[in-house]
């Protein structure tokens, strides 16, 4: 099954995709973006990942795109294709024009969507946990919206790989930790969760949610605040948790070794979790 794009309405392979160079995605990043997988054939939480599209389209002044076109779009997409463990990206720009930076506010989204299949996060980072790096946070303040300018993102995760780390977790000039290039970061110290709270320097992750509401159902306590650097090397356990990440545990943060270097059991149980929820509760077929 080849791997396949949807541009405008067509479905074809995606080596055979064009844009075109006016699109405003292209000349000033004027886009935003999602990205869905699927567990054994079935998208988790779809309507999660559209409801934070809508939001990204609304706060940037695109046109509406009616959500039944945009679930139909994905649904023939994703069914096209086949795969179990789809990796769906869509992404919306705000149309083509000549190059300006002002914009008409009649111009065209441009929906454009690949699908992939996930390649499984190694094994032994599963297991044994990954290490990474802190870096200060060069994004703009409007993290909430899922933007395709990722050049921070990119920059900083590039970063981590030349150093041998496997990710950068970004952290604000005050050492406030924000969130890694792709994933949201939590901590856990004396049996209690720790996360950033929902606000414009995050994303709000619809993995980070699953988690929260996995924690609500078994009695795990957790709190949405600030955390500083400090309180990350500090911490008992730590991990990220993202669409393709999951739940990934993190056992190195800069030079410091996190508790003992390994793995512990929250980060385990919500790995368990999160697999769990993502095949008892599908939002689509
Ligand atoms: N933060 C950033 C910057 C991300 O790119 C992602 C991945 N989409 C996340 C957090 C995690 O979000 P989600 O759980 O919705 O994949």
């Amino acid at each position: 099954m080849p791997d396949l794009a949807y541009l405008n309405g067509e479905i074809m392979p995606i080596d055979q995709a064009r844009v075109p160079i006016e699109d405003r995605g292209y000349q000033f990043a004027d886009g935003v973006y999602e990205y869905i997988a699927s567990y054994e054939g079935r998208l988790f939480r779809l309507e999660a990942h559209l409801d934070r599209l809508e939001h990204g389209l609304r706060e940037l002044g695109y046109a509406p795109i009616p959500r039944p076109h945009l679930r139909s779009a994905i649904a023939e997409l994703f069914q096209r294709a086949g795969y179990a463990r789809a990796g769906i990206y869509i992404q919306i720009t705000r149309g083509v024009a000549p190059r300006n930076h002002a914009f008409a506010t009649t111009l065209t989204p441009q929906i454009v969507m690949t699908v992939r299949e996930i390649k499984a996060i190694p094994a032994d980072l599963r297991d044994n946990g990954i290490q990474t790096i802190t870096v200060r946070d060069l994004r703009w303040s409007r993290c909430d919206i899922k933007t395709t300018q990722l050049l921070a993102n990119c920059l900083a995760k590039q970063k981590a790989l030349a150093s041998g780390y496997y990710d950068a977790i970004f952290v604000s000039d005050q050492d406030i930790v924000r969130e890694g290039t792709s994933s949201n970061v939590f901590a856990v110290s004396n049996g209690r969760l720790t996360t950033h709270p929902l606000t414009p320097h995050i994303l709000p992750g619809i993995t980070r949610m699953a988690i929260l509401e996995i924690c609500g159902e078994i009695g795990l306590e957790f709190s949405e605040s600030f955390f500083t650097r400090e309180n990350l090397y500090a911490a008992d356990e730590v991990f990220l948790s993202g669409t393709v990440t999951e739940v990934l545990p993190v056992i190195g943060v800069d030079d410091r070794i996190i508790a003992n270097g390994g793995v512990g059991p929250i980060t385990r149980q919500l790995y368990a979790a999160l697999g769990a929820k993502a095949l008892d509760r599908p939002d689509v077929r």
